[in-house]
């Protein structure tokens, strides 16, 4: 899939659109989700051009996928999600319903969260 450089979140990393920022570094920006689905709902994304985890776990380099780990880990305790807990999510593709084609991760806490999918 050809990376489009039009999606909501190049536009957040260029700064033409806002966002509640929590981290930046180098590699990484993590934000606030405006349509949060738990009291704190965080996505952190790769400042590469990455459509999807399935691009970025095979094309990014290993210093891009060892300082988004580390920063989502920081970012987590950070904002004091690791002792009560947080639950991390990536959709690639159709069937996880990913809509914005950069990939992100979904950082979820504030609540007990549930079971980890909703049955059918
Ligand atoms: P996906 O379904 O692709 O895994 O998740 C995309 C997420 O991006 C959704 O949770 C959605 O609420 C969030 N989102 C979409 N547009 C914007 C935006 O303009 N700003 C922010 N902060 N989040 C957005």
């Amino acid at each position: 899939m050809v990376y489009d450089r039009n999606n909501i979140f190049a536009r957040i990393l260029r700064g033409e659109i806002p966002c509640r920022k929590l981290y930046e570094d180098e590699h990484v920006l993590a934000f606030h989700d405006i349509n949060p689905q738990a009291p704190t709902h965080i996505l952190v994304i790769p400042k590469g051009e990455y459509v999807s985890f399935d691009d970025f776990s095979q094309n990014a380099p290993g210093a891009e996928i060892a300082a988004f780990c580390r920063a989502a880990g920081r970012i987590a305790r950070e904002n004091g999600l690791d002792g009560p807990g947080y639950r991390i999510l990536a959709n690639h593709g159709a069937a996880a319903h990913q809509e914005v084609p950069h990939f992100h991760l979904h950082i979820f806490a504030g609540r007990l969260l549930g079971p980890m999918l909703v049955k059918d």
